[in-house]
């Protein structure tokens, strides 16, 4: 692959810490390399103190772009020229795109779980939303959720810090589009059963059930699942977490986040590279370890 890169080879950098496990490199090099498209994907180890440094890298250096993983999400936003309405509404960013100087910062992985959700067949469009978890990747989903016509959504988180600052972001959603949205304490397991009993999708946007605690499900009751929900993960390690097989035991449509993980990638790649990503390629790459 070193033998592709030329004077003219444009850099685009994945900043975070840790990073050497990331897939990332391995995956959107090899659709360079399959596409014959000259740019690289590199990744830097960047921490936190670094956020302002590594934003005048990608100037100094002339980078195309980089993506933005944790903990860098929300405080590299404070270096940039502008935000999309996506991440100025979320005030954080994973994606940034170089045009000329002019480095902009946008936030795909809400776009991402809703190509997932279209990728799976899944019609969103006027359907009632429930979201278990109002962190980073929670927010993301109900911002984008709301942007692309989901009718209504329903948000549970504990009631902590997070919760009022969820609340703040609510009402701006609200004020902002043509979606009903509220936010309910995760304790609240009266809201919890009403609000799953309307909805259409579940998504579980918390830790709980991730490879270290495989038994563990934000959801309290299983017997809130009914068949005709659509039940969506968006832990992708294990692939199948216990909310989804207790979905699937229930006869429930089931959707994992490895689809959000490979579909966050898709518009970032036409940002940078004016071209759309070979989606089935990405996939093999990334999920069955081709190359
Ligand atoms: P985050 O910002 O730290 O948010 C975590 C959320 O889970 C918060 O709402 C938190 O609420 C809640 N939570 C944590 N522990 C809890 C517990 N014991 N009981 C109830 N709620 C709990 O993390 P994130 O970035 O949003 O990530 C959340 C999940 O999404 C992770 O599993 C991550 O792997 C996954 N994710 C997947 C993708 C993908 O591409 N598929 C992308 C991003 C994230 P409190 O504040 O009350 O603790």
């Amino acid at each position: 692959m070193a033998s592709r890169i030329s004077g003219k080879t444009e850099v685009i950098g994945l900043f975070g810490f840790p990073i050497s496990h990331s897939r990332s490199p391995v995956m959107q090099n090899s659709v360079f390399e399959a596409m014959s498209l000259d740019y690289v994907y590199v990744a830097f180890p960047v921490g936190l103190e670094k956020a302002a440094e590594a934003v005048r890298a990608i100037r100094v250096l002339n980078l195309r772009g980089a993506n933005v993983t944790m903990p860098l999400k929300r405080a590299i936003t404070h270096h940039l020229d502008r935000l999309s309405p996506a991440a100025e509404l979320a005030g954080a960013v994973n994606v940034i795109v170089n045009d000329q100087g002019e480095l902009s910062g946008h936030l795909t992985d809400g776009e991402g779980f809703m190509l997932s959700l279209a990728d799976a067949g899944v019609d969103h469009k006027g359907g009632h939303m429930v979201i278990l978890g109002a962190g980073g990747a929670g927010t993301a989903v109900a911002i984008q959720a709301a942007m692309d016509g989901v009718g209504g959504i329903a948000l549970f988180n504990r009631r902590d810090d997070l919760f009022n600052e969820a609340a703040r972001t609510v009402e701006k959603l609200n004020d902002r589009f043509d979606c009903s949205i509220h936010l309910f304490d995760l304790g609240d397991t009266n809201a919890l059963a009403t609000a799953i009993g309307s909805a259409d999708i579940l998504v579980n946007a918390t830790p709980l059930g991730m490879e270290d605690n495989p038994d563990d499900m934000a959801l309290p009751d299983v017997g809130l699942l009914r068949p005709d929900l659509v039940v969506c993960d968006l832990i992708y390690v294990p692939r199948e977490t216990r909310l989804l097989k207790e979905a699937a035991n229930k006869g429930c449509r089931t959707v994992s986040g490895l689809g959000m993980q490979l579909f966050q990638a898709a518009p970032a790649f036409r940002m940078w590279t004016g071209r759309d990503m070979p989606v089935e390629l990405a996939r093999q790459v990334l999920f069955e370890g081709a190359v």
